[in-house]
């Protein structure tokens, strides 16, 4: 972790989701708002890895690089600062409703 991101990173993978970073777009040739290929997620234990370099896993060593607020209950939370549990949650439910639309348009 660093002063930048002063909050572990769990792997839930959300920052991937959202879009791909810079690497992934270079690597892959796909703008940010494609699927990133090399992304691994597992729904059963709720952790991402990244494929890009087999020594990377997402977020590991930096902390949590995500910029997004999470609302619950009216009330407004900092999404990296949230429980490794809950940040989990969020992104397998972001990973479901992702899954459900793309096969509903395929
Ligand atoms: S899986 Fe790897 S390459 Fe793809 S967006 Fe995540 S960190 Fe970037
Ligand atoms: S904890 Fe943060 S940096 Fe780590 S995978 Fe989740 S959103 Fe990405």
């Amino acid at each position: 972790m660093s002063k930048k991101f002063p909050y572990p990173c769990c792997r839930c993978g959300l920052c991937c989701f959202s879009e791909t970073c810079p690497a992934g777009m270079e690597v892959y040739n796909i703008p940010k708002e494609y699927p990133c290929p090399g992304l691994d997620y597992n729904p059963e234990t709720m952790t991402a890895t990244c494929n890009l370099n087999v020594n990377h896993y997402v977020g590991v060593g930096e902390g949590c690089c995500m910029l997004a607020r999470a609302i619950q209950d009216g009330v407004t939370y900092d999404f990296a600062a949230l429980p490794p549990e809950k940040k989990r949650m969020v992104a397998l439910h972001f990973w479901e409703c992702k899954r459900t639309t793309s096969m509903a348009f395929h």
